[in-house]
């Protein structure tokens, strides 16, 4: 059925239509409508329009009114590494190589298995999706389980084996890395709703040589390449000493910048990189408020959009953050973006939403199926009820999504027409097991990683 085919004399019978006091459909800048409605049928947006002319040409078998919500996309998480949320607030106020040597590598070779990353995901997808994500790109191993479990949960997703030159107790070398990373490329077509990428750790975990596999990979299968790139100053410093150009040009020289690539972090961006990144349209995945925590850096995002370089936002996992709410990442992303540029203009809450919606999708390569509200596209939404004393009064919901709402006014979710969220109860995921699961990995996790006292 197409909105084309109607017969005028008698209402088309569709799936659902929902009408709300505001829809952004994130097509154009600033752009929302009042009195809006989405009609929805096998699993697509058949139409939107002003919710009088919606009710009137078409007759559905479930109507929602909801006054008082605002409907959007739902957030796309561009970067985060799900079971690590198991992890969350086990090692605080530390730089990024302190804390990943000395404190989240041995927790995890100490915990870190199928179970582990399962009951991991599941956390992160009950809060994400309360949280109103209806699509996560993570980077983490045991991908099997996690696309398992996404699948499970209704929402869309992203997973990879991560590829580094660091022996790990379930990925002993580079090979194992490899054949894992291939593995869950073959594996996941199972799931409709699950895709793949190459996943290389960093430039500082792969040579030139498993950087050049991973490419060839990726074109072999189609799929992005997620990685880690220059997130701090010391890295670049690190790069320059073995190979006398800066992580993104050797990344280039071997041919890994394309629309392929997801950069994330990037908090040092140089001109040349910049250049790069246009001429080649990669994108980067901002992860603010990690970079904030680990002190990394800032990424000049403003300076990145101008330069029409795509820009996605992501969480980073639990352990540095230390939550997947992608409120606050917004929220982060725009005072971060005013600060650093001393800039109020620098970056608007449309640009921002922009970054946690349709940019995700174009990272991801998924843009022709979701990232906005349009005819055709998936139906992947969410409602957030803006009658909240945090939201009160709505002069643009723009604004009190950005700079005032929290995730617990995400009260429904749909991906691909299915409902998800309703009235804040999550349909597909058992709570209440969830949080029996993580008390007993944080019994277990404590005994594990106890430090000896002294004497
Ligand atoms: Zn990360």
């Amino acid at each position: 059925m197409t909105a084309n085919n109607l017969n005028s004399a008698h209402p088309a019978s569709i799936d659902l239509i929902i009408s709300a006091g505001w829809v952004i459909p994130m097509k154009n800048p600033n752009e929302y409508f009042e009195n809006y409605a989405l009609a929805i049928h096998a699993g697509r947006i058949l139409d939107l329009g002003p919710s009088e002319k919606i009710l009137k040409k078409y007759s559905a078998k479930q109507t929602l009114h909801q006054p008082d919500h605002v409907i959007l996309p739902g957030f796309i998480n561009a970067h985060t590494h799900m079971p690590m949320s198991l992890l969350r607030g086990l090692a605080d106020d530390l730089p990024l190589m302190k804390w990943l040597k000395e404190n989240i590598w041995p927790a995890e070779a100490a915990c870190v298995g199928p179970e582990f990353a399962k009951d991991g995901t599941e956390l992160a997808l009950l809060e994400m999706i309360q949280g109103g994500v209806t699509c996560v790109n993570d980077m983490y191993f045991f991908a099997e389980e996690i696309a398992e479990v996404i699948h499970r949960s209704g929402i869309r997703g992203f997973v990879a084996n991560s590829i580094l030159n660091i022996p790990m107790p379930w990925a002993p070398n580079l090979e194992d890395c490899f054949t894992k990373a291939q593995h869950i490329c073959e594996t996941v077509k199972q799931y409709p709703l699950v895709k793949a990428t190459l996943a290389p750790h960093a430039p500082y975990t792969n040579d030139e040589k498993s950087l050049l596999r991973v490419k060839a990979l990726a074109e072999k299968f189609n799929t992005p390449i997620h990685m880690h790139v220059q997130e701090t100053l010391a890295e670049i410093h690190q790069h320059d000493v073995l190979y006398k150009e800066r992580p993104l040009e050797t990344l280039d020289r071997l041919g890994l910048v394309s629309p392929r690539l997801m950069a994330v972090h990037m908090t040092q961006v140089s001109p040349s990189d910049i250049e790069l990144l246009r001429t080649k349209g990669a994108s980067t995945v901002h992860c603010p408020e990690s970079n904030m925590k680990l002190s990394s850096g800032s990424s000049p995002v403003s300076l990145l959009l101008k330069q029409n370089i795509n820009v996605a936002l992501g969480t980073d996992g639990a352990a540095s953050n230390n939550n997947l709410d992608i409120f606050g990442e917004m929220r982060s992303a725009a005072f971060m973006a005013k600060l650093t540029t001393e800039d109020p203009e620098s970056l608007s809450a449309y640009q921002v939403l922009s970054m946690a919606t349709i940019n995700g999708a174009k990272a991801l390569g998924i843009s022709a199926e979701t990232g906005s509200l349009e005819i055709n596209k998936s139906a992947d939404f969410i409602a957030i009820n803006l009658k909240d004393p945090a939201t009160l009064p709505v002069y643009n919901p723009i604004s009190q999504i950005v700079y005032a709402a929290h995730p617990h006014q995400v009260t429904d979710s749909w991906v691909a027409g299915k409902q998800i969220l309703k009235n804040c109860e999550i349909l597909t995921l058992d709570a209440d097991q969830i949080y029996q699961r993580t008390e007993i990995w944080r019994q277990k996790i404590s005994i594990l990683v106890q430090k000896p006292t002294k004497s």
